[in-house]
């Protein structure tokens, strides 16, 4: 099933989300229609929150960037119940955007390392430490199950030039190839 993507200025994306167990009704059913509107949309990550679920998951496949940085053609995955252990190393600065922030994308600043625990598929407990574009995406989902959004991370100056673009995506006032669900259409 496909999800319309909740848009900017929903509540549910500024709530934290909240941890899920292994037996949460249909689990599975709803990684997997994850990766399908996240496929249907285009994206390289899809957080449960941008489906209208506050809860800690998030999925990732980052194959449409192994042209940029080999190594993701097979970067498939789902992240249940993550806990960012730590963010490391040089920040860089990477052009973000979001399926929530439709035709919006910033430079945004982030360490280019991270450790990271959650819960795969299997519900087996990983840890694990990853760098370049996987770290960015993880980075930019997990914000996601924080209520953080990469606008948030912009300079406060450029978060004002973007205002009305935001007041306008909250309202509906954007058009996507993909359904969305906006909090303040009439
Ligand atoms: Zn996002």
């Amino acid at each position: 099933m496909i999800y319309p993507i909740v848009a900017y200025g929903d509540p549910i994306l500024r709530k934290m989300a909240e941890e899920v167990d292994e037996n949460h009704p249909d689990l599975q059913k709803i990684i997997d229609d994850m990766f399908e509107t996240m496929y249907k949309s285009s994206g390289v990550g899809l957080a449960a929150p941008q489906i209208g679920k506050s809860i800690r998951i998030f999925v990732i496949d980052a194959e449409p960037f192994a042209e940029d940085e080999p190594g993701l053609e097979d970067f498939k995955k789902v992240f249940i119940n993550p806990i960012m252990i730590e963010e490391f190393d040089d920040k860089w600065s990477f052009n973000e955007g979001c399926l929530s922030i439709p035709k919006v994308r910033e430079d945004v600043e982030r360490h280019s390392k991270i450790t990271i625990e959650y819960y795969n598929e299997n519900f087996e407990l990983v840890e694990e430490t990853y760098g370049g574009l996987a770290a960015r995406i993880i980075q930019h989902e997990y914000d996601h199950l924080e209520g953080v959004l990469f606008v948030d991370r912009i300079p406060p100056l450029k978060k004002k030039m973007l205002e009305s673009k935001l007041r306008d995506i909250s309202r509906g006032l954007v058009k996507t190839d993909y359904k969305m669900k906006f909090p303040k259409r009439k």
